[in-house]
């Protein structure tokens, strides 16, 4: 992808594409993957079983409240992480689409 010039200076030289959209398809997508994998393990048998297995194995050397919790925080972590893939995907599509541009030498910001 070729980058345009600065109007200020003139130059591609110091142009960099603004990845505002990315991080942030990144962050809200992993919050939202982790919620709803969280949601989707409570009300579902599945994730319970998989929560019960995960406690099973983590009580085994600590009490089962504590094994319960690590369950479901590494079903909220495999949700997040998916979530987060998809995000930043979202965010990236859009970054490419909208095309913001910022000059490191000037500090301006324009549309390519
Ligand atoms: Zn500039």
């Amino acid at each position: 992808m070729e980058k345009p010039k600065c109007p200020k200076c003139g130059t591609d030289e110091f142009i960099v594409l603004i990845k505002t959209g990315e991080q942030i398809g990144t962050t809200v997508g992993g919050i939202a993957g982790g919620v709803t994998a969280g949601v989707a393990a409570v009300e579902s048998k599945v994730g319970e079983e998989a929560s019960e297995l995960i406690s099973e194995f983590v009580s085994s050397f600590s009490n089962e409240t504590i094994g319960k919790v690590t369950g479901m925080v590494g079903i909220f972590i495999a949700g997040a992480t998916t979530g987060a893939i998809a995000g930043k995907q979202l965010g990236k599509t859009i970054d490419e689409s909208r095309s913001l541009y910022k000059c490191n030498k000037c500090g301006e910001k324009f549309y390519g």
